[in-house]
């Protein structure tokens, strides 16, 4: 890269002296062990617990009534909560719980949009010791029943609309289901048949609960992410992981206890849970959480009349603002706002200088995934930005570049600039312990000497500087808008359909949002290709896997390519959808 364009820290950089200036001291310094010790490690037993950490700590100190979150949502007045009120919500949340009969390790879900009572299920979940897993609300029915399953979920939490138009009648197909708590979207209380009324349930609840005396190896939440194959795996997080969410937020997102932050995610995807949650209540600092979904002219909006200083948000995001144009941000003034950073799927250049150029900050790409808990590696205030590189990793973390070879064993690579999968050496906190009941799956992840490092699926380069840059997945895996989209699942809805004999799913390049989800279907015999058989199997995906999952493009094809044990080629499909070459056909199936 030529060292112009370099983005140089300045003087606006450092309106607040950073957390973190020195990369190479720091890292030398640290240690987990150390950061953990500025946590409270407050179970009362020696343990840990997030929530403990999160509310408990702030709500006993100083900062009883600072607000914790600020809830948005279009039309109503705001709604502000404080860490003290957080701290009474959560703890009627987890007697609601222990009411019920919920057991320590037993499994919440929770489904709703970005409403304080999703945000009071967590964190009085994790209180009480249950294990925690936040859904997407734009997921449908199908992805929503796969993943209850999978995690034997007891309790779901949802609102009155969402159970009636995704759960109620799939709810005989989710067995371990037995409680079902609804919050009203107009508020007042909810009496649907076969469910509880959580307003209720809260009211008569006590104020006073005791934190659950996890450990740090106990399962805390339960993050589900998606493979090339099979059903999506449920990446099993402990409650020693908010010692990462700690320091990440104080490193990666340079978090101070003044700010007031904004982390556009939702908490149904690990980002949400970790930074929109978990992170900025560990620092003390209060949250701006929006319900509604993106506009440009609300974002500028929030960014300057909630005097927003710290800003997490995503490639698509910022995309979609450098979209609508320079004109918009001309009218908002956004003199606080200090520092923005973004995760989820590759920034381009642009992006990072348009930051520059419009806002007057560049934007910090970091990157991580599910199963790493936390960011990893990052832009930070420690050193310039080389835009369109990922960052450095972060104090704690060791990221290296490995050939993989098909035996399952890698080799390092040296030398600068040569593209191999990105591994972790593992040891970090929030390193995911396992897939949920998939053992076998966990143990491939994982290669070298001892099984040391952490086989991440990406495949990146490292240059002569320490700074990483992002190539490609390894695998078929889809990203969609930043979020991670396994070709399986919609091959499965589509195969449901009575007149899909094949399909195949991959990503298509999108300039806005990265990848779109495109499927290829071969028909059963009797059925015509045709226009409103296209719109009837983009109407039957959607309504199964809902708006963010389903795919947006449909094409017919007589029969897809399989190789010739009988696996779908997406490969091939790809390369012919860009015309790209199609590589190694040499296991191809010739009818
Ligand atoms: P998820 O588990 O849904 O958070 O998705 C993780 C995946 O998103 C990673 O394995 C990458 O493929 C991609 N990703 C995350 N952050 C970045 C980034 N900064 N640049 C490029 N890809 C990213």
């Amino acid at each position: 890269m030529d060292a112009s364009s370099i983005i140089r820290k300045t003087a606006a950089d450092q309106r607040v002296t950073p957390n973190f200036v020195d990369f190479a001291g720091e890292r030398q310094r640290f240690s987990w062990e150390a950061a953990g010790r500025e946590l409270s490690g407050a179970t009362g037993k020696g343990g840990i617990n997030i929530a403990a950490e999160a509310v408990e700590r702030q709500a006993a100190g100083a900062l009883r009534s600072k607000t914790a979150f600020r809830f948005l949502s279009r039309g109503k007045p705001a709604r502000d909560v404080s860490f003290g009120e957080m701290s009474v919500l959560t703890s009627r949340f987890a007697n609601v719980l222990k009411g019920l009969g919920i057991g320590c390790g037993e499994r919440v879900f929770i489904l709703a949009g970005r409403i304080p009572e999703l945000y009071i299920a967590v964190l009085g979940g994790l209180k009480h010791g249950a294990v925690v897993s936040p859904l997407f609300s734009a997921f449908g029915p199908e992805p929503i029943a796969t993943r209850v399953n999978l995690g034997a979920g007891r309790v779901l939490v949802t609102t009155d609309a969402l159970y009636e138009r995704k759960v109620a009648k799939w709810r005989d197909r989710m067995p371990t289901l037995e409680h079902v708590l609804l919050v009203a979207e107009e508020g007042g209380g909810t009496s649907i048949a076969g469910t509880l009324d959580l307003a209720t349930l809260m009211a008569a609840a006590g104020d006073a609960c005791e934190v659950a005396p996890t450990g740090a190896e106990d399962m805390a939440l339960l993050h589900f992410t998606s493979g090339t194959t099979g059903t999506p795996k449920g990446a099993v997080h402990v409650h020693g992981a908010v010692v990462t969410h700690y320091a990440t937020g104080r490193y990666a997102l340079d978090l101070h206890a003044d700010d007031i932050f904004w982390c556009t995610a939702d908490p149904g995807w690990v980002t949400g849970t970790s930074y929109g949650i978990i992170a900025p209540l560990l620092h003390g600092v209060t949250s701006i959480i929006d319900r509604e979904e993106f506009d440009a002219e609300r974002w500028y909006g929030i960014l300057q009349d909630e005097g927003v200083t710290v800003w997490y948000t995503a490639p698509t995001a910022i995309r979609m603002l450098m979209k609508a144009g320079a004109e918009i941000p001309r009218k908002y003034r956004l003199p606080q706002l200090r520092f923005i950073a973004s995760v989820g799927e590759p920034l381009n250049p642009e992006a990072v200088r348009w930051g520059k150029e419009v806002l007057g900050l560049a934007v910090h790409d970091n990157w991580w995934q599910t199963e790493t808990g936390g960011i990893m590696i990052a832009n930070t205030p420690a050193f310039d930005i080389k835009p369109g590189s990922m960052g450095r990793p972060l104090p704690g973390i060791d990221a290296a570049i490995v050939r993989h070879h098909e035996d399952g064993t890698v080799t390092l690579i040296d030398e600068p600039d040569v593209e191999g999968e990105l591994v972790l050496k593992r040891g970090w906190p929030s390193m995911f312990r396992g897939y949920l009941n998939n053992e076998e799956r966990y143990r491939k992840c994982f290669a070298g000497p001892d099984n040391e490092w952490y086989l991440t699926g990406d495949l990146a380069k490292r240059d002569a500087d320490g700074y990483f840059w992002f190539v490609g997945r390894a695998d078929d895996v889809i990203k969609s808008a930043g979020h991670l989209i396994g070709p399986f699942e919609v091959e499965s809805a589509l195969m449901e359909h009575p007149a899909v004999a094949e399909a195949g799913v991959i990503g298509k390049p999108d300039p806005m949002v990265g990848e779109v989800v495109k499927a290829f279907v071969s028909l059963k015999h009797g059925f015509e290709a045709s226009e409103a058989l296209r719109m009837d199997l983009l109407g039957h995906a959607r309504k199964r896997l809902g708006a963010a999952v389903a795919p947006k493009e449909i094409a017919f094809l007589p029969s897809l390519p399989r190789t010739r044990s009988g696996k779908i080629m997406r490969r091939l499909l790809k390369a012919r959808e860009l015309g790209l070459p199609e590589g190694d056909t040499s296991t191809l199936e010739t009818a």
